[in-house]
Protein backbone atom coordinates (compact mmCIF):
# COMPACT_ATOMS: atom_id res chain seq x y z
CA UNK A 1 0.00 0.00 0.00
CA UNK A 2 1.19 3.31 -0.67
CA UNK A 3 0.90 6.31 0.91
CA UNK A 4 -2.79 8.07 1.11
CA UNK A 5 -4.40 4.41 0.17
CA UNK A 6 -6.45 2.20 1.22
CA UNK A 7 -8.01 -1.38 0.16
CA UNK A 8 -11.26 -2.81 0.27
CA UNK A 9 -11.37 -6.60 -0.79
CA UNK A 10 -14.94 -8.14 -1.28
CA UNK A 11 -16.50 -11.37 -2.35
CA UNK A 12 -19.27 -12.56 -4.66
CA UNK A 13 -20.38 -15.76 -5.02
CA UNK A 14 -22.30 -16.47 -8.90
CA UNK A 15 -24.43 -19.50 -8.89
CA UNK A 16 -25.36 -20.77 -12.43
CA UNK A 17 -29.31 -19.29 -11.94
CA UNK A 18 -27.26 -16.20 -12.42
CA UNK A 19 -25.91 -17.07 -15.83
CA UNK A 20 -26.46 -14.09 -18.20
CA UNK A 21 -27.06 -11.44 -15.44
CA UNK A 22 -25.47 -8.33 -14.75
CA UNK A 23 -24.72 -7.88 -10.87
CA UNK A 24 -23.40 -5.26 -8.36
CA UNK A 25 -21.11 -4.95 -5.81
CA UNK A 26 -21.37 -2.08 -4.17
CA UNK A 27 -18.99 0.23 -1.87
CA UNK A 28 -19.77 3.66 -0.37
CA UNK A 29 -17.03 6.37 -1.29
CA UNK A 30 -16.70 9.02 1.21
CA UNK A 31 -13.88 12.51 1.87
CA UNK A 32 -11.37 13.06 -1.24
CA UNK A 33 -10.13 9.92 -3.72
CA UNK A 34 -8.52 10.62 -6.87
CA UNK A 35 -7.88 7.19 -8.19
CA UNK A 36 -9.86 4.26 -8.17
CA UNK A 37 -8.09 0.81 -8.69
CA UNK A 38 -9.71 -2.40 -9.88
CA UNK A 39 -9.05 -5.60 -9.53
CA UNK A 40 -10.89 -9.16 -10.16
CA UNK A 41 -10.24 -12.51 -10.15
CA UNK A 42 -12.40 -15.80 -10.20
CA UNK A 43 -12.28 -19.94 -9.44
CA UNK A 44 -11.95 -21.45 -12.68
CA UNK A 45 -13.56 -25.10 -11.44
CA UNK A 46 -13.75 -27.10 -14.48
CA UNK A 47 -16.12 -26.06 -16.82
CA UNK A 48 -15.16 -22.42 -18.01
CA UNK A 49 -16.05 -19.23 -16.24
CA UNK A 50 -16.56 -16.30 -17.60
CA UNK A 51 -17.31 -13.15 -15.59
CA UNK A 52 -17.02 -9.34 -17.11
CA UNK A 53 -16.42 -6.00 -15.13
CA UNK A 54 -16.45 -2.34 -15.40
CA UNK A 55 -17.69 0.57 -12.76
CA UNK A 56 -20.68 2.44 -12.36
CA UNK A 57 -20.22 6.24 -9.96
CA UNK A 58 -23.09 7.92 -8.55
CA UNK A 59 -23.75 9.67 -11.74
CA UNK A 60 -23.90 6.57 -13.52
CA UNK A 61 -21.74 3.43 -15.60
CA UNK A 62 -17.65 5.06 -16.16
CA UNK A 63 -16.90 2.40 -18.02
CA UNK A 64 -17.15 -1.61 -19.04
CA UNK A 65 -14.18 -3.64 -19.92
CA UNK A 66 -15.82 -6.89 -20.61
CA UNK A 67 -13.26 -9.85 -19.79
CA UNK A 68 -10.38 -8.19 -21.97
CA UNK A 69 -8.55 -6.88 -18.62
CA UNK A 70 -8.04 -8.06 -15.16
CA UNK A 71 -7.65 -4.81 -13.72
CA UNK A 72 -8.66 -1.31 -14.26
CA UNK A 73 -8.47 2.73 -12.70
CA UNK A 74 -9.65 5.62 -12.89
CA UNK A 75 -8.87 8.89 -12.10
CA UNK A 76 -9.47 12.54 -12.41
CA UNK A 77 -7.32 13.23 -15.80
CA UNK A 78 -6.02 9.62 -16.06
CA UNK A 79 -8.08 6.79 -16.88
CA UNK A 80 -7.94 2.96 -18.46
CA UNK A 81 -8.91 3.15 -22.13
CA UNK A 82 -12.44 2.00 -22.11
CA UNK A 83 -12.47 4.18 -18.72
CA UNK A 84 -13.73 8.12 -18.56
CA UNK A 85 -11.38 9.92 -16.35
CA UNK A 86 -13.25 12.80 -14.36
CA UNK A 87 -13.60 13.80 -10.71
CA UNK A 88 -14.45 11.16 -7.96
CA UNK A 89 -17.48 11.77 -6.23
CA UNK A 90 -18.41 10.74 -2.93
CA UNK A 91 -21.51 8.39 -2.93
CA UNK A 92 -22.61 4.99 -3.60
CA UNK A 93 -20.04 3.07 -6.27
CA UNK A 94 -20.35 -0.18 -7.75
CA UNK A 95 -17.95 -2.89 -9.38
CA UNK A 96 -20.06 -4.55 -12.21
CA UNK A 97 -19.87 -7.85 -12.94
CA UNK A 98 -21.43 -9.74 -15.90
CA UNK A 99 -22.09 -12.92 -15.62
CA UNK A 100 -21.63 -14.38 -18.98
CA UNK A 101 -20.64 -17.97 -18.46
CA UNK A 102 -20.80 -19.77 -14.97
CA UNK A 103 -20.17 -23.17 -14.34
CA UNK A 104 -22.90 -25.59 -12.69
CA UNK A 105 -21.04 -25.29 -9.43
CA UNK A 106 -20.73 -21.29 -9.49
CA UNK A 107 -17.59 -19.24 -9.19
CA UNK A 108 -16.15 -16.75 -6.24
CA UNK A 109 -15.12 -13.61 -7.58
CA UNK A 110 -12.91 -11.49 -5.22
CA UNK A 111 -12.91 -7.76 -6.05
CA UNK A 112 -10.08 -5.43 -4.76
CA UNK A 113 -11.01 -2.34 -4.98
CA UNK A 114 -7.98 0.83 -3.93
CA UNK A 115 -8.89 4.23 -3.34
CA UNK A 116 -5.93 6.47 -3.33
CA UNK A 117 -6.56 9.82 -1.98
CA UNK A 118 -4.69 13.41 -2.17
CA UNK A 119 -1.08 13.05 -1.33
CA UNK A 120 1.77 15.10 -1.41
CA UNK A 121 4.69 13.16 -3.98
CA UNK A 122 6.95 14.59 -6.69
CA UNK A 123 5.80 13.78 -10.49
CA UNK A 124 8.45 14.32 -13.15
CA UNK A 125 8.03 15.85 -16.39
CA UNK A 126 9.30 17.40 -19.28
CA UNK A 127 7.77 21.11 -19.54
CA UNK A 128 9.43 21.87 -23.20
CA UNK A 129 9.19 19.76 -26.22
CA UNK A 130 7.83 20.21 -30.21
CA UNK A 131 6.24 17.88 -31.97
CA UNK A 132 4.58 17.74 -36.03
CA UNK A 133 2.47 20.37 -34.90
CA UNK A 134 5.36 22.96 -35.62
CA UNK A 135 8.96 21.92 -36.58
CA UNK A 136 9.54 18.25 -34.23
CA UNK A 137 9.12 14.86 -36.07
CA UNK A 138 7.22 13.14 -33.10
CA UNK A 139 4.12 12.35 -33.83
CA UNK A 140 1.71 13.09 -30.16
CA UNK A 141 1.73 9.31 -30.03
CA UNK A 142 5.32 8.82 -30.68
CA UNK A 143 5.86 12.00 -28.01
CA UNK A 144 3.71 10.49 -25.53
CA UNK A 145 5.61 6.70 -25.86
CA UNK A 146 8.98 8.29 -25.34
CA UNK A 147 8.39 10.34 -22.73
CA UNK A 148 6.54 7.37 -20.54
CA UNK A 149 9.19 5.39 -21.68
CA UNK A 150 11.60 7.91 -20.25
CA UNK A 151 9.45 7.48 -16.78
CA UNK A 152 7.60 10.64 -17.23
CA UNK A 153 4.26 11.79 -15.37
CA UNK A 154 3.58 14.68 -17.27
CA UNK A 155 4.21 16.60 -20.41
CA UNK A 156 3.69 20.12 -22.24
CA UNK A 157 3.51 20.12 -25.55
CA UNK A 158 5.43 23.47 -26.61
CA UNK A 159 4.96 23.74 -29.96
CA UNK A 160 5.63 27.24 -31.80
CA UNK A 161 2.98 29.41 -31.83
CA UNK A 162 0.49 26.79 -32.34
CA UNK A 163 -2.54 25.35 -30.16
CA UNK A 164 -3.43 22.60 -32.46
CA UNK A 165 -1.02 19.90 -30.23
CA UNK A 166 -2.92 20.66 -27.74
CA UNK A 167 -6.19 19.92 -29.25
CA UNK A 168 -4.76 16.95 -30.60
CA UNK A 169 -3.57 15.58 -27.47
CA UNK A 170 -7.33 15.64 -25.38
CA UNK A 171 -7.91 12.18 -25.34
CA UNK A 172 -6.63 11.26 -21.82
CA UNK A 173 -3.46 8.99 -21.49
CA UNK A 174 -3.02 5.91 -19.16
CA UNK A 175 0.29 7.02 -17.63
CA UNK A 176 0.30 10.51 -18.83
CA UNK A 177 -0.70 14.03 -17.51
CA UNK A 178 -0.54 16.65 -19.98
CA UNK A 179 0.11 20.92 -19.61
CA UNK A 180 -1.44 22.31 -22.36
CA UNK A 181 1.64 24.83 -23.54
CA UNK A 182 2.61 26.80 -26.25
CA UNK A 183 6.33 28.55 -27.41
CA UNK A 184 5.46 32.26 -28.28
CA UNK A 185 7.98 32.04 -30.90
CA UNK A 186 9.53 35.41 -32.30
CA UNK A 187 12.62 36.38 -33.96
CA UNK A 188 13.32 38.40 -30.89
CA UNK A 189 13.35 35.50 -28.36
CA UNK A 190 11.01 32.75 -27.04
CA UNK A 191 8.39 32.18 -23.97
CA UNK A 192 6.51 29.19 -23.09
CA UNK A 193 2.84 29.48 -21.86
CA UNK A 194 1.47 27.16 -19.86
CA UNK A 195 -1.59 26.33 -18.56
CA UNK A 196 -3.64 28.99 -20.65
CA UNK A 197 -1.98 28.57 -24.12
CA UNK A 198 -4.46 29.58 -26.05
CA UNK A 199 -4.08 33.77 -24.38
CA UNK A 200 -1.25 33.76 -26.49
CA UNK A 201 -2.87 36.20 -28.98
CA UNK A 202 -0.34 36.99 -31.37
CA UNK A 203 2.86 35.51 -31.29
CA UNK A 204 4.52 38.59 -33.09
CA UNK A 205 5.87 40.80 -30.55
CA UNK A 206 9.43 42.47 -32.00
CA UNK A 207 9.61 44.95 -29.40
CA UNK A 208 10.02 45.42 -25.80
CA UNK A 209 6.57 47.28 -25.78
CA UNK A 210 4.99 44.78 -27.83
CA UNK A 211 6.47 42.23 -25.71
CA UNK A 212 5.35 43.83 -22.03
CA UNK A 213 1.93 44.18 -23.66
CA UNK A 214 1.28 40.69 -24.84
CA UNK A 215 2.96 38.56 -22.20
CA UNK A 216 1.00 41.19 -19.30
CA UNK A 217 -2.45 40.08 -21.61
CA UNK A 218 -1.04 36.32 -21.47
CA UNK A 219 -1.04 36.50 -17.73
CA UNK A 220 -4.22 38.02 -17.05
CA UNK A 221 -5.63 35.71 -18.18
CA UNK A 222 -4.33 33.08 -16.74
CA UNK A 223 -1.03 31.73 -18.28
CA UNK A 224 2.22 31.38 -16.81
CA UNK A 225 4.89 32.73 -18.85
CA UNK A 226 8.65 31.36 -18.69
CA UNK A 227 10.97 32.85 -20.56
CA UNK A 228 13.02 30.16 -22.44
CA UNK A 229 16.49 29.69 -23.15
CA UNK A 230 17.53 33.48 -22.76
CA UNK A 231 21.13 33.16 -23.36
CA UNK A 232 21.29 30.42 -26.28
CA UNK A 233 23.73 31.73 -29.21
CA UNK A 234 21.46 31.27 -32.11
CA UNK A 235 17.89 32.72 -30.15
CA UNK A 236 18.17 34.57 -27.26
CA UNK A 237 16.00 36.67 -25.27
CA UNK A 238 16.12 40.23 -26.62
CA UNK A 239 13.33 41.79 -25.67
CA UNK A 240 14.83 42.37 -22.44
CA UNK A 241 13.64 41.29 -18.35
CA UNK A 242 11.40 44.57 -17.69
CA UNK A 243 8.43 42.55 -18.35
CA UNK A 244 5.86 40.65 -16.67
CA UNK A 245 7.10 36.60 -16.54
CA UNK A 246 6.98 34.18 -14.06
CA UNK A 247 10.16 31.98 -15.00
CA UNK A 248 13.15 31.50 -16.53
CA UNK A 249 14.49 28.21 -18.61
CA UNK A 250 17.43 28.00 -16.91
CA UNK A 251 17.98 24.68 -18.24
CA UNK A 252 17.59 23.90 -21.59
CA UNK A 253 18.29 20.30 -22.80
CA UNK A 254 22.04 18.80 -22.21
CA UNK A 255 23.76 20.64 -19.59
CA UNK A 256 25.51 23.73 -21.55
CA UNK A 257 27.30 26.69 -21.54
CA UNK A 258 23.93 28.78 -22.34
CA UNK A 259 22.56 27.03 -19.35
CA UNK A 260 25.49 28.09 -16.93
CA UNK A 261 24.45 31.67 -18.23
CA UNK A 262 21.50 31.49 -17.38
CA UNK A 263 21.79 29.79 -13.81
CA UNK A 264 24.39 32.40 -13.50
CA UNK A 265 22.06 35.27 -14.41
CA UNK A 266 19.21 33.87 -12.04
CA UNK A 267 21.34 33.58 -8.92
CA UNK A 268 22.07 37.28 -9.52
CA UNK A 269 18.32 37.93 -9.63
CA UNK A 270 17.57 36.18 -6.58
CA UNK A 271 20.36 37.20 -4.62
CA UNK A 272 18.99 41.46 -5.47
CA UNK A 273 16.12 39.69 -4.02
CA UNK A 274 14.20 39.14 -6.75
CA UNK A 275 12.09 35.51 -6.68
CA UNK A 276 12.14 34.06 -9.90
CA UNK A 277 11.05 30.29 -10.61
CA UNK A 278 13.99 28.38 -12.14
CA UNK A 279 12.51 26.06 -14.83
CA UNK A 280 14.18 23.33 -17.29
CA UNK A 281 12.95 20.97 -20.54
CA UNK A 282 14.34 19.37 -22.82
CA UNK A 283 13.26 21.41 -26.41
CA UNK A 284 13.27 17.77 -27.92
CA UNK A 285 12.47 18.01 -31.55
CA UNK A 286 13.63 14.47 -32.78
CA UNK A 287 15.13 11.38 -31.71
CA UNK A 288 18.45 12.78 -30.84
CA UNK A 289 21.54 10.93 -29.19
CA UNK A 290 22.14 13.33 -26.60
CA UNK A 291 18.50 15.15 -26.33
CA UNK A 292 15.94 13.54 -25.07
CA UNK A 293 12.42 13.60 -23.28
CA UNK A 294 13.26 14.09 -19.83
CA UNK A 295 17.10 15.54 -20.27
CA UNK A 296 16.63 17.90 -18.28
CA UNK A 297 13.83 16.53 -15.77
CA UNK A 298 11.31 18.62 -13.82
CA UNK A 299 10.28 17.08 -10.45
CA UNK A 300 7.19 18.66 -8.83
CA UNK A 301 6.05 18.35 -5.83
CA UNK A 302 2.06 18.34 -5.66
CA UNK A 303 -0.65 17.20 -3.33
CA UNK A 304 -2.72 15.77 -6.32
CA UNK A 305 -1.52 14.01 -9.37
CA UNK A 306 -3.79 16.45 -12.22
CA UNK A 307 -2.58 18.68 -14.56
CA UNK A 308 -3.82 21.29 -12.37
CA UNK A 309 -2.06 20.08 -9.58
CA UNK A 310 1.42 20.40 -11.51
CA UNK A 311 0.76 23.24 -12.70
CA UNK A 312 0.07 25.36 -9.31
CA UNK A 313 2.94 23.68 -7.77
CA UNK A 314 5.21 24.78 -10.54
CA UNK A 315 3.23 28.24 -10.00
CA UNK A 316 4.70 27.91 -6.49
CA UNK A 317 8.09 27.13 -7.42
CA UNK A 318 8.40 23.27 -5.66
CA UNK A 319 10.32 22.68 -8.57
CA UNK A 320 13.64 20.20 -8.96
CA UNK A 321 15.27 19.75 -12.13
CA UNK A 322 17.29 16.91 -13.20
CA UNK A 323 19.64 15.71 -16.07
CA UNK A 324 17.68 12.56 -16.25
CA UNK A 325 15.01 11.45 -14.52
CA UNK A 326 16.84 8.78 -12.99
CA UNK A 327 19.73 11.06 -12.18
CA UNK A 328 20.88 12.67 -8.75
CA UNK A 329 17.94 14.41 -7.15
CA UNK A 330 18.11 17.02 -4.46
CA UNK A 331 15.52 17.88 -1.74
CA UNK A 332 15.70 20.99 0.93
CA UNK A 333 13.31 21.28 3.44
CA UNK A 334 13.68 23.09 7.04
CA UNK A 335 10.71 21.77 9.24
CA UNK A 336 7.36 21.92 7.38
CA UNK A 337 8.86 24.29 4.74
CA UNK A 338 10.43 23.06 1.14
CA UNK A 339 11.52 24.37 -1.78
CA UNK A 340 9.40 26.71 -3.53
CA UNK A 341 7.81 27.79 0.29
CA UNK A 342 8.78 30.72 1.98
CA UNK A 343 10.11 30.06 5.87
CA UNK A 344 8.05 32.51 8.05
CA UNK A 345 9.47 34.52 10.51
CA UNK A 346 7.13 32.97 13.25
CA UNK A 347 8.75 30.17 12.63
CA UNK A 348 12.54 31.29 13.23
CA UNK A 349 13.35 31.05 16.94
CA UNK A 350 15.60 33.48 19.02
CA UNK A 351 18.97 32.10 17.60
CA UNK A 352 17.80 32.85 14.32
CA UNK A 353 18.76 29.22 12.98
CA UNK A 354 17.48 27.72 10.29
CA UNK A 355 17.79 24.36 10.08
CA UNK A 356 18.21 22.92 6.83
CA UNK A 357 17.52 18.89 5.46
CA UNK A 358 19.03 18.44 2.39
CA UNK A 359 18.22 14.66 1.19
CA UNK A 360 20.32 13.67 -1.65
CA UNK A 361 19.63 10.58 -4.01
CA UNK A 362 20.88 8.41 -6.82
CA UNK A 363 24.23 11.12 -6.64
CA UNK A 364 27.96 8.93 -7.25
CA UNK A 365 30.48 11.28 -6.99
CA UNK A 366 28.56 14.50 -7.34
CA UNK A 367 29.92 17.72 -5.63
CA UNK A 368 26.62 19.09 -3.76
CA UNK A 369 26.39 23.42 -2.69
CA UNK A 370 24.42 24.92 -0.88
CA UNK A 371 23.90 28.06 -2.17
CA UNK A 372 22.27 31.48 -0.15
CA UNK A 373 22.11 35.73 -1.87
CA UNK A 374 25.58 35.10 -0.21
CA UNK A 375 27.20 32.57 -3.09
CA UNK A 376 28.58 29.12 -1.82
CA UNK A 377 27.47 28.26 1.76
CA UNK A 378 28.73 25.11 1.99
CA UNK A 379 29.93 22.01 -0.21
CA UNK A 380 30.05 18.29 -0.06
CA UNK A 381 30.70 15.78 -1.71
CA UNK A 382 28.87 12.44 -2.35
CA UNK A 383 31.44 9.67 -3.11
CA UNK A 384 30.35 7.10 -5.55
CA UNK A 385 30.23 3.56 -4.67
CA UNK A 386 32.21 1.39 -6.74
CA UNK A 387 28.89 -1.23 -7.60
CA UNK A 388 26.99 1.93 -9.52
CA UNK A 389 27.80 1.43 -12.85
CA UNK A 390 28.66 5.00 -15.29
CA UNK A 391 25.14 6.31 -16.67
CA UNK A 392 25.08 6.29 -20.37
CA UNK A 393 25.61 9.86 -20.72
CA UNK A 394 29.09 9.96 -18.92
CA UNK A 395 30.37 7.78 -21.59
CA UNK A 396 28.50 10.29 -24.15
CA UNK A 397 30.47 12.79 -22.81
CA UNK A 398 33.93 11.56 -23.26
CA UNK A 399 33.18 9.81 -26.10
CA UNK A 400 32.72 12.72 -28.31
CA UNK A 401 29.59 13.44 -29.98
CA UNK A 402 28.77 16.27 -31.76
CA UNK A 403 26.48 17.84 -29.36
CA UNK A 404 27.77 17.92 -26.09
CA UNK A 405 31.24 18.05 -27.79
CA UNK A 406 30.82 21.38 -29.36
CA UNK A 407 29.31 22.68 -25.97
CA UNK A 408 31.99 21.55 -23.96
CA UNK A 409 34.01 23.76 -26.73
CA UNK A 410 31.78 26.54 -25.71
CA UNK A 411 31.74 26.26 -22.20
CA UNK A 412 35.62 26.07 -22.00
CA UNK A 413 35.99 29.08 -24.56
CA UNK A 414 33.28 30.99 -22.28
CA UNK A 415 35.78 30.26 -19.19
CA UNK A 416 32.99 29.44 -17.25
CA UNK A 417 33.33 30.39 -13.52
CA UNK A 418 32.93 26.23 -12.32
CA UNK A 419 35.18 24.41 -14.99
CA UNK A 420 34.91 21.92 -12.40
CA UNK A 421 32.49 20.54 -10.15
CA UNK A 422 35.67 20.35 -7.51
CA UNK A 423 36.10 24.12 -8.31
CA UNK A 424 32.94 25.27 -7.47
CA UNK A 425 33.13 23.78 -4.21
CA UNK A 426 33.42 26.17 -1.03
CA UNK A 427 36.21 26.04 1.60
CA UNK A 428 33.72 24.96 3.93
CA UNK A 429 33.03 21.40 2.40
CA UNK A 430 32.61 18.46 4.37
CA UNK A 431 33.48 15.48 2.92
CA UNK A 432 30.85 12.59 3.36
CA UNK A 433 32.55 9.19 2.80
CA UNK A 434 31.56 6.83 0.27
CA UNK A 435 30.17 4.18 3.15
CA UNK A 436 27.57 6.81 3.86
CA UNK A 437 25.85 7.05 0.73
CA UNK A 438 26.27 3.05 -0.91
CA UNK A 439 23.23 3.60 -3.01
CA UNK A 440 23.67 7.36 -2.99
CA UNK A 441 21.16 7.45 -0.79
CA UNK A 442 21.97 10.62 2.16
CA UNK A 443 20.69 12.87 4.28
CA UNK A 444 23.23 16.08 5.04
CA UNK A 445 22.17 18.87 7.89
CA UNK A 446 23.68 22.12 8.57
CA UNK A 447 22.12 25.27 10.11
CA UNK A 448 21.03 27.68 7.66
CA UNK A 449 20.78 31.76 9.33
CA UNK A 450 17.76 34.06 9.05
CA UNK A 451 19.62 36.69 7.73
CA UNK A 452 19.74 34.91 4.31
CA UNK A 453 16.85 35.64 1.95
CA UNK A 454 16.81 31.92 0.87
CA UNK A 455 18.90 28.35 0.07
CA UNK A 456 19.53 26.78 -2.19
CA UNK A 457 21.40 23.46 -3.75
CA UNK A 458 22.98 22.32 -6.85
CA UNK A 459 24.31 19.02 -7.54
CA UNK A 460 27.48 18.69 -10.28
CA UNK A 461 29.34 15.76 -11.51
CA UNK A 462 32.71 15.99 -13.54
CA UNK A 463 32.97 14.31 -17.00
CA UNK A 464 34.91 11.28 -16.96
CA UNK A 465 37.79 13.07 -19.18
CA UNK A 466 36.53 16.64 -19.49
CA UNK A 467 37.54 19.44 -17.53
CA UNK A 468 33.97 20.16 -17.78
CA UNK A 469 31.40 19.32 -14.93
CA UNK A 470 28.23 18.78 -15.65
CA UNK A 471 25.04 19.95 -13.42
CA UNK A 472 23.19 16.77 -12.37
CA UNK A 473 20.65 18.50 -10.16
CA UNK A 474 19.32 21.96 -9.08
CA UNK A 475 16.72 23.11 -6.78
CA UNK A 476 14.60 26.12 -6.50
CA UNK A 477 14.83 28.21 -3.23
CA UNK A 478 13.42 27.95 -0.22
CA UNK A 479 13.23 31.65 0.76
CA UNK A 480 13.41 33.44 4.23
CA UNK A 481 10.61 35.73 4.96
CA UNK A 482 12.29 39.10 5.29
CA UNK A 483 12.29 41.04 8.42
CA UNK A 484 9.95 44.00 8.82
CA UNK A 485 12.24 46.78 9.54
ZN1 LIG B 1 12.70 27.92 -28.28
Amino acid sequence: MEKGQRRLTMHRRIGKDEERSYLEVPFHLEGRVERIDVSYRYEQSGAEAVVDIGLCSPDGIVGWSGGARASFFVGTELATPGYLARPIIEGEWAVLLGAYKIPADGTMVTVDVVLTEPHERWMKGDLHMHSVHSDGRYTIESAKASCAARGLDFMALTDHNTLSQNQSALVPDERLLLLPGVELTSYFGHANVYGAPEALRDFRVTTPEGAKAELGDIRAKGGFVSLNHPFCPSCPWELGFDLPYDAIEVWNGPWRALNEHAVAWWQEQLAAGRRLIALGGSDTHAEDRFVKHGRPTAAVRTDTGTAQGVLDSIRRGRVVLSFDPDETFLNLTSGAYGVGDQMPRAEIDGTGAIPLVIDVEGARGDHVTLWSDRGIEAAWHIAASAEVPAKAWEADVSDGGWVVQREIAALRELGAPAMTAAAAMGTSAVHVPAAEAPDGRVRLRFEGKADRLFYRLEARRDGASTAQSVMTCLTNPLYIEREVE
